[in-house]
């Protein structure tokens, strides 16, 4: 059973027009007319998220970046404030695919101190390449949390979701392989422990959500035995029936 159940879709680049967009966001939020329990979260590329806010009051929208300054000289950037103005409330910070592009748990940390200064929610994602005997990808977790929440306040802490996505698990990953619920619930279990340690008892708020090639196949043992509080979905969110499924699923799962 969970709580406060949270499914997140993670578009990446697609799809390839505001048509397609607006269709897919549309037709998303008509089949969720019955969803009470779930929150829903739709991270679009920057460019339609003003226009898909008009489709739906019951999806939040979220950004996949945001810069770690307000305003300036940075070409080609966007900043919180300018994503919170036009209605966004979330934002996913240090995916794999930006980290792959050079970004590291001190951008990151920059970035999540400026999602709050401006009012949005940061998805954080953690998450190792590669798991080895040595276990040493626990490590890797536990310092990407730590140099990538570093200064945040205790205070603030509980606005944070926790996105556990162990790349070789993502969609995109050549050679990728699928995750166990039980490789999700050790890791959600370690990651809630970090949070604990570090931020006391506000961190028992903090939502952990697992991404990595979820699809309504599998959401309902991630979402019933990998310790977690939702999903985040990629390659699934850009199929309206799939990631309808998984929301229901996980509305039948909410307390
Ligand atoms: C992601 O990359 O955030 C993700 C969850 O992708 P997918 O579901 O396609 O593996």
């Amino acid at each position: 059973m969970i709580k406060r159940a949270i499914i997140v879709a993670n578009w990446k680049m697609n799809p390839a027009s505001l048509k397609d967009a607006g269709k897919l966001f549309d037709s998303i939020a008509k089949s969720i007319s019955n969803v009470k329990k779930t929150e829903v979260v739709i991270c679009p590329p920057f460019i339609y998220l003003e226009r898909l806010k008009k489709f739906s009051k019951k999806i939040s929208l979220g950004a996949q970046d945001a810069f770690w300054a307000d305003a300036g000289a940075f070409t080609g950037e966007i900043s919180g404030e300018m994503l919170y103005d036009i209605g966004v409330k979330y934002v996913i910070l240090g995916h794999s695919e930006r980290r792959a592009l050079g970004e590291s748990n001190i951008d990151v940390n920059k970035k999540v101190k400026a999602a709050f200064s401006s009012g949005l929610r940061p998805i954080l994602c953690v998450g190792e390449s590669v798991r080895d005997d040595s276990h040493s990808y626990f490590n890797l977790v536990k310092i990407q949390l730590h140099e990538c929440l570093n200064g945040v306040s205790k205070n603030s802490i509980s606005k944070v979701i926790i996105a556990y996505e162990p790349v070789w698990a993502i969609s995109s990953t050549i050679n990728r392989r699928d995750a166990t619920s039980t490789d999700c619930q050790e890791m959600a279990i370690f990651i809630r422990k970090i949070l604990f340690d570090k931020f006391g008892s506000e961190s028992q708020k903090v939502r952990v959500i697992y991404g990595g090639s979820a699809n309504e196949k599998d959401a309902k043992d991630f979402l019933s035995s990998g310790g977690v509080d939702g999903l985040l979905v990629g390659r699934a969110s850009l199929d309206a029936k799939k990631f309808v499924e998984i929301i229901k699923i996980a509305e039948n799962l909410v307390k």
